[in-house]
């Protein structure tokens, strides 16, 4: 699974840190590739980027296997494919060599038996490290902060999605828009999350992830949130969400099902009503649709979603 959206902050490594985890705790063996030369889902997860000493650079260009590159992390069934900063230097060198998008897919082939499920964190583009990630994956998964202008940039990263289909892997699906930082406090949040769900439909994930200061604090302590403060709301419904994907993918469940959720982390409140603009300016709080969303996305028509 690709997590990908090239906004920085919507929660990509919080989600890929967090997923993962959840899932590995759930008894699933969970790999997690870090793809981004920022390297936060490398330290989310405890391991110092600057300290390693194969990364997943070595694996884009070929100078390591990925048995050489995997670290275990402190969470039992969660290994890590650790970045380092000089895979930002990758999609440079990379530019003229053969097949350059199909360099991490390589890197992974036949890894599937070992894992479960694969997480990769993408970074805050549609450069060449997301298209080798897209490339590689089955599924993917967006990450929509609960912000105004949620939807801006969501029609390019899915014209992008839609080439790597074309050219490079048939096998891409849509797993699912994953609403973040969701504050059932502000309207903007429950007018954003329907404004989402009216252009997504089913392919919006149920659970929604709430904004919560344990999750922010988390990535200091090297450790993610649902190890960390598994009574977090944050980390309740990043159980939920590996539950749900878990259900999605019939994965084989190893542990009971979780207890009925906090209904605050599931249900956003109240339906949004939606705000027209005062005094002749302004689109209340959810932003004009962006161009291009609707040809990118026609209500799903193109797209398998995956469940
Ligand atoms: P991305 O990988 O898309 O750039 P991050 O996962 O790094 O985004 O998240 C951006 C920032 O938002 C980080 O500081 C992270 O700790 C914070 N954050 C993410 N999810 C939440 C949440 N549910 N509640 C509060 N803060 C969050
Ligand atoms: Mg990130």
């Amino acid at each position: 699974m690709c997590v990908a959206n090239q906004k920085g902050g919507v929660a990509k490594t919080t989600t890929s840190v967090n997923l993962g985890a959840a899932l590995a705790l759930r008894g699933h063996r969970v790999l997690l590739v870090d793809v981004d030369p920022q390297s936060n889902a490398t330290t989310g997860v405890g391991l110092d980027h600057r300290a390693v000493e194969r990364s997943t650079y070595d694996l884009l260009v070929g100078e390591a296997s990925l048995g050489e590159v995997t670290r275990p992390t402190g969470i039992k069934g969660l290994d890590c494919a650790p970045a380092s900063l000089d895979l930002a230097g990758a999609e440079i060198e990379l530019a003229g060599a053969m097949a350059r998008e199909r360099k991490l897919g390589e890197a992974l082939e036949g890894v599937g038996e070992r894992y479960d499920l694969i997480l990769l964190d993408c970074p805050p583009s549609l450069g060449l490290l997301t298209i080798n990630a897209l490339a590689a994956a089955q599924d993917l998964i967006v990450p929509v902060q609960c912000e105004y202008y949620a939807l801006e940039g969501l029609g390019q990263l899915l014209g992008t999605a839609e080439r790597v289909r074309r050219s490079l892997n048939a096998d891409l699906r849509i797993s699912g828009f994953l609403l973040t930082m969701y504050d059932a406090r502000t309207k903007l949040s429950t007018q954003v999350a329907d404004e989402v769900r009216s252009h997504f439909g089913d392919a919006v994930f149920g659970t929604v992830i709430p904004r919560s200061v344990r999750v922010s604090e988390a990535p200091s302590f090297g450790e993610p949130v649902v190890t960390l403060d598994p009574s977090a709301r944050g980390s309740i419904a990043y159980r939920l969400l590996a539950a749900e994907v878990e259900e999605r993918y019939g994965l084989e469940v190893h542990v009971p099902p979780l207890p009925p959720s906090e209904p605050e982390v599931m249900s956003p409140a109240a339906p949004a009503v939606a705000v027209p603009g005062r005094g002749g300016r302004g689109y209340g709080t959810v932003a004009p649709e962006p161009a291009g969303l609707d040809e990118a996305w026609p209500r799903g028509e193109s797209w398998t979603v995956s469940r």
